[in-house]
């Protein structure tokens, strides 16, 4: 499974991490419907947890408004990001009990969102971890390699 990103975002990716330093920085990876594995935007968002030194929780807000996006557009929320200001870009044990916690909160109060993520296949199960100066994909799974829970993906990095 490959994931392609331009250089472009590629670049906004580490530019974010860098001016977020030593917070770490989150959002979203939107991609089109008929694209699903090609990175088509990014959407900085704010983070809220409540050390955002060692942690990140994206803005409810954020999550409300783009599950709502997801829902009336060719427009597929496709996954999240987030930086770790010690460098590393293999998901932290945090990260991996995290998984699910992040796309319950964007669920609440909509109970028709739970065929809504059925029909778009892989909505949120990708990771990108931006580490000092590089990144690394991530792909949600069941049996992962990392804390059970994660598999590296390869990015194809396209010039643009
Ligand atoms: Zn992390």
């Amino acid at each position: 499974m490959i994931l392609s990103l331009s250089s472009h975002d590629y670049n906004q990716l580490l530019i974010w991490a860098k001016q977020a330093h030593p917070q770490e920085c989150c959002g979203l990876i939107w991609a089109k419907k008929n694209e699903m594995m090609h990175v088509d935007k990014l959407e900085l968002t704010k983070n809220i947890a409540n050390n955002p030194l060692k942690y990140f929780e994206i803005d409810p807000k954020s999550l409300f408004d783009a599950n709502r996006k997801n829902r009336s557009s060719d427009d597929v929320l496709i996954g999240i990001f987030h930086s770790h200001p010690n460098g590393l870009t293999t998901p932290s044990y945090q990260d991996a009990m995290a998984v699910g916690d992040v796309w319950d909160a964007s669920d609440v109060g909509d109970a028709s969102d739970a065929s809504d993520a059925s029909d778009v296949g892989v909505m949120g199960d990708i990771w990108i971890i931006i580490g000092n100066g590089a990144l690394q994909a991530w792909m949600r799974v069941e049996n992962g390699e990392i804390f059970g829970k994660f598999n590296p993906i390869i990015i194809n990095i396209i010039n643009k």
